[in-house]
């Protein structure tokens, strides 16, 4: 029995504790995907958007979907908030099965990429909506509506109609219409992707207060920018493909890859293709092309790393040093593009020994011109291995970080 499974006691509980306002004891996750498949379409035309998606939410926790688009994560946060109807599967909020419910019973805050105000209605009636929706008594809905605005600091715009409000603005209204209700679960669908670049990190500076001025509730947050998953979620859920590939803490994601995809999709890597030589504890040698390299061995379970087998190692492209050839330990490696990135520059070598391209990401604006000689270093340990993952393809070039660049030599 999964964890996730309603008691019928602690299911009632907790819609009474909802209906009388006060907070029910309850062990339930906030959210629950249990086993989730959707298709769209029947048919020939069929398309599998979400297969076999399980995942539990905690009060209070923020989990970000991340992913390529058309990976699901839309349509995972639309199954939850019941404008799509799941294929299979059931999905709970606080215990409580709601999969047949209609969307407005959910009492879920939702916010999408475009905003979807009414453009005819002033930004106090935009917020008003939902709680009228939701049959909040009248004589609260002005202070409900004040105290959103307040929130995502719009108070002094409520008369003002949509267009007359900058994209940023827009978006912080559709947050206040979706806490109005002040929902238990918050799912925010790419909240910033409409927005420049300047605009989403401040927004994304006021969605961590948000967040912790909502203590107690559980937020999934879709997006395909790995910095805001970073830097919002308490944990990652990564996608592909209509699958739910990998989910951990950000720091555990990062620094211990449980799959290439990952590796890649967070934060980008060279995925070194090598042969374990010789595990010790969490540090093993590996070989790779004509280099033996030290490489950390992370804890996989029983079974642990199998020694001859070909394996993957994780080099992050910002540890790659670059300097003169006869510095120590340094080994040849010709440039075969450079595209400076304002902080740093990105480097495409191709090292001798290697049969990969190798991508290093060097710290400022960094002169050189392709066909130009350098001496690279890798650390030590040169990065960490990843666990092989059973039957898996290759990544496709546009599913993957810069590392695998379409049109840079392999
Ligand atoms: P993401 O949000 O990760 O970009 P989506 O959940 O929107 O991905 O889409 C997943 C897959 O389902 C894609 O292949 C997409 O084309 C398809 N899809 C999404 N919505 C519909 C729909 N209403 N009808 C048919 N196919 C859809
Ligand atoms: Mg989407």
């Amino acid at each position: 029995m999964s964890d996730g499974d309603a008691h019928p006691s602690s299911a009632f509980a907790t819609a009474v504790g909802a209906a009388s306002g006060k907070t029910a004891a309850t062990t339930e996750p906030a959210i629950v995907f249990d086993r989730v498949g959707v298709s769209y379409g029947r048919g020939r035309k069929t398309t599998v958007a979400l297969t076999d998606f399980t995942l539990r939410v905690a009060a209070g926790e923020t989990v970000a979907l991340l992913g390529p688009s058309g990976s699901g994560k839309s349509t995972a946060l639309k199954a939850l908030a019941g404008f799509v109807r799941p294929t299979s599967g059931a999905v709970r909020l606080a215990g409580r099965d709601v999969t047949d419910l209609s969307p407005a019973k959910r009492g879920i805050g939702v916010v999408v990429q475009s905003y979807a105000l009414f453009p005819h209605m002033r930004v106090h009636d935009n917020v008003a909506f939902g709680l009228k929706a939701h049959r909040v008594p009248r004589k609260d809905i002005a202070g409900r509506v004040a105290e959103a605005l307040e929130m995502v600091g719009m108070a002094a715009y409520a008369k003002r109609l949509p267009r007359e409000l900058s994209g940023g603005q827009q978006q912080r209204v559709a947050i206040a219409r979706a806490l109005a209700i002040r929902p238990k679960v918050l799912l925010l669908d790419e909240p910033l992707a409409a927005l420049d670049a300047q605009l989403r990190q401040s927004m994304l500076g006021e969605l961590q207060e948000l967040r912790k001025a909502l203590p107690d509730t559980a937020m999934l947050y879709v997006t395909h920018d790995q910095a805001e998953a970073l830097a919002l979620a308490d944990r990652i859920a990564v996608m592909r493909n209509a699958r739910l590939v990998d989910i951990d803490t950000a720091e555990n994601l990062w620094r211990r890859p449980p799959s290439d995809f990952t590796a890649a999709f967070l934060g980008g890597a060279n995925l070194v293709p090598c042969t374990v030589n010789r595990v010790s504890g969490t540090s093993a040698l590996v070989t790779a092309g004509s280099f033996t390299l030290r490489a950390e061995a992370p804890d996989v379970g029983p079974g642990g790393w199998h020694v001859d087998a070909p394996g993957l190692l994780c080099v992050r492209p910002h540890t790659v040093r670059i300097g003169a050839t006869s510095e120590r330990d340094a080994v040849r490696g010709t440039v075969v593009s450079s595209v400076w990135r304002g902080a740093s520059t990105r480097l495409q070598l191709a090292v001798t020994g290697l049969t990969d391209v190798i991508t290093a990401d060097v710290p400022g604006h960094l002169d050189t011109e392709v066909g130009a000689i350098v001496g690279v270093r890798l650390p030590d340990p040169a990065g960490v291995l990843i666990p092989p993952t059973p039957g898996a393809e290759t990544i496709g070039a546009a599913e993957t970080s810069a590392t695998h660049e379409p049109g840079v030599p392999q």
